[in-house]
């Protein structure tokens, strides 16, 4: 079946341009000014942007933090995705201590298979490295997990300084990407301990006993350790002026180091904090953080320093979730809802506001992802031989963000009554119409996409 989505502004790397895209068994077979209408069923986009179907490379569904399991599983968290554009996410599947890499692959398949409504793949985050998880790295690059992950905090899940060494030099020999979650654990959990000794309990002290210097410092760390190993690396959730800093000085230095920021640290501030217990829906890690943060991350996103903006979705009720953490904030579950909610976000406080271009925004919500993780040109780009994933972008309407209608399983969202510009108004998963006016309108299409080993690498 062919089809025809015609007089799009669609948006390219480069430029932007009105044409008209063909689009063949699920793939995109031509993109070109006046394609012939006649025997195709066709789509008018006249007045709409064409964007490549965005790729969310950063999400936790069915995440069991060990006291309780997120409010999103892949069932409603990729039906949420589709409805706001994005076709591809990545997810993090993690490996439990003293089990398998491929153990942690097989479970988090059988969370997903079949029930997906877009695409996906996993990134394997490492907990326990051992001789023999080192070599179980081939086995997961050959089943198309070629990106990993690793937590230089969090008691449950951090690896050590030696271990992170060893990980980047064995994930290298196979070109994979090894991202990190960069805030120093000791000094976390010893600035959590002082505040609880004082009595300091509620959410407003989660953002003080992380501060930006906790993000900087491990920023650095990580640096160093790839420069030791001598692999480009990407860290994950970059959220501060000062860990901003560290990344560009090692830069300077020549090592090749990947960005991902996400829409809660460029569009909310650490005020969010002053609401009481309210404030547990905004705890996440690392915190939301200053004015001065989010204007540095703005800055390096219209320079180009930034490679990717996803979202860290990471979704708990407020109703028997967060309200565990009552009477202490470290115990709040850390993590919110974003999935749904990124493109337009990004759309009205980036592309209206001026601070980056629509064709920065594909890049940043699409291409770059798919070029870092191995998706490219499969996924990410609007190009003959790609994967008819396009969402018609219609600038004109304007809507409120609110937890009532979002697809989120989660009864609460950080963005609730912020005023977005501009909303997909149809989203195609390779080549199937499968969402509409911010509504699915096909589910469960969505099938795992193995990944080849990263372009940056
Ligand atoms: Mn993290
Ligand atoms: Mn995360």
């Amino acid at each position: 079946m062919e089809h025809l989505i015609y007089n799009g502004r669609v948006v390219m790397p480069q430029q932007t341009v009105t044409a008209d895209i063909l689009v063949r068994d699920g793939k995109i077979v031509q993109v070109e000014k006046n394609i012939p209408r006649e025997g195709r069923q066709v789509y008018d986009a006249s007045g709409c942007l064409v964007f490549p179907g965005f790729i969310d490379a950063h999400t936790h569904l069915q995440m069991d933090n060990g006291v309780t399991v997120t409010a999103d599983d892949f069932a409603s968290g990729t039906i949420a995705a589709l409805c706001g554009g994005t076709t591809t996410l990545l997810d993090f599947a993690t490996q439990d201590p003293g089990d398998t890499l491929s153990h942690a692959l097989q479970t988090w398949h059988s969370r997903a298979d079949g029930h997906c409504s877009c695409d996906y793949g996993f990134h394997m985050a490492i907990v326990d490295w051992t001789p023999a998880v080192s070599q179980e790295v081939q086995e997961m690059v050959e089943a198309g997990v070629t990106s990993f992950k690793l937590y230089m905090a969090y008691d449950n899940l951090r690896v050590s300084d030696r271990e992170i060494y060893e990980i980047l030099k064995r994930v290298g020999e196979f070109h994979g990407i090894v991202g990190a979650h960069c805030e120093n654990g000791d000094l976390v959990n010893a600035l959590v301990a002082e505040y609880l000794e004082r009595g300091d309990t509620s959410p407003k002290y989660h953002p003080l006993s992380r501060p930006d210097f906790v993000e900087a410092e491990a920023v650095s760390r990580y640096c160093y350790l790839a420069t030791a190993a001598g692999v480009p690396i990407h860290i994950v959730h970059l959220s501060t002026r000062l860990g901003l800093e560290e990344a560009r000085r090692a830069r300077t230095r020549g090592q090749r180091v990947y960005l991902e920021t996400c829409p809660q640290y460029l569009t909310l501030e650490d005020s969010v904090y002053d609401q009481g217990f309210e404030s547990a829906k905004f705890v996440c890690s690392p915190p939301i953080r200053k004015g001065r943060d989010q204007s540095a991350l703005w800055q390096a996103i219209s320079q180009g320093e930034i490679d990717s903006i996803s979202t860290d979705h990471c979704s708990f009720n407020m109703n028997g979730q967060k309200d565990l953490g009552r009477d202490n904030f470290s115990r709040i579950p850390n993590g919110m809802p974003g999935l749904e909610h990124r493109p337009a976000v990004i759309y009205t406080h980036g592309v209206t506001k001026g601070r980056l271009t629509v064709n920065q925004m594909a890049a940043l919500l699409a291409e770059n992802a798919a070029r870092l993780f191995g998706l490219y040109p499969r996924k990410g780009v609007i190009a003959p031989g790609s994967d008819a994933d396009l969402v018609i972008w219609d600038p004109s309407i304007s809507w409120t963000i609110t937890a009532k209608n979002q697809h989120h399983h989660c009864d609460n969202t950080p963005y609730e009554g912020m005023p977005m510009q501009g909303r997909a108004k149809a989203v195609f998963l390779r080549g199937t119409l499968a969402a509409e006016d911010g509504e699915p309108v096909q589910t469960g299409l969505g099938i795992y996409i193995p990944r080849k080993e990263s372009e940056y690498f």
